[in-house]
């Protein structure tokens, strides 16, 4: 089944000159959100990616990072926008267009020295990915990769990212 096709392209969203890349469409098609999960999970399991914990962002992080982590046999820990998680956390602020924005995840969350891989739905700038490995790195974990379901190729986001293998599934 061709994944591109069940991508829904929305253009000038959320401003004018973005094309939005909607995974509604194919998160609603039941063959296809098997295929994806599958096919994630046999890549990083082709590249021997075994973590102890799939580390999803918000929001859209989590619909995958848990489906992952299930097929890998790995726990899930959620990274959340400002003032969402209860008990203490670490924070890292990071650069956007025009303003900064936060992310955090509980102290406790996983043990030092713990195998951690990053997933989210779409690579852009790798902004959001670079600064939840920093905030992984503060916490002593080894990253062992990124998995993005869709990566825009011409933003390089990939450079931005520490040199640990990246998987991405479909690409624009
Ligand atoms: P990044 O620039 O890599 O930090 O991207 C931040 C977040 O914005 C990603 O997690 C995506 O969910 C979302 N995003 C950025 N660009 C797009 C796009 N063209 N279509 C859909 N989602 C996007």
């Amino acid at each position: 089944m061709d994944l591109k096709s069940l991508i829904r392209d929305i253009p000038d969203f959320p401003k004018k000159g973005i094309v939005f890349r909607d995974i509604t469409t194919l998160l609603n098609n039941p063959q296809g959100l098997r295929q994806t999960i599958d096919s994630l999970t046999l890549k990083c399991q082709q590249l021997n990616l075994s973590p102890d914990y799939v580390i999803g962002m918000e929001a859209r992080g989590f619909i995958f990072a848990p489906l992952l982590a299930y097929g890998l046999q790995a726990g899930f820990v959620p990274v959340r926008k400002p003032g969402k998680l209860p008990a203490a956390v670490h924070t890292i602020e990071y650069e956007l267009e025009y303003a900064t924005d936060r992310l955090e995840i509980h102290q406790d969350a996983v043990k030092k020295g713990s195998k951690v891989l990053i997933v989210d739905d779409v690579i852009a700038t790798g902004g959001t990915a670079k600064a939840t490995a920093d905030l992984l790195d503060r916490l002593g974990c080894e990253l062992m990769g990124f998995t993005f379901v869709i990566e825009l190729t011409q933003l390089a986001g990939r450079s931005r990212l520490p040199d640990v293998p990246i998987v991405s599934l479909i690409e624009y």
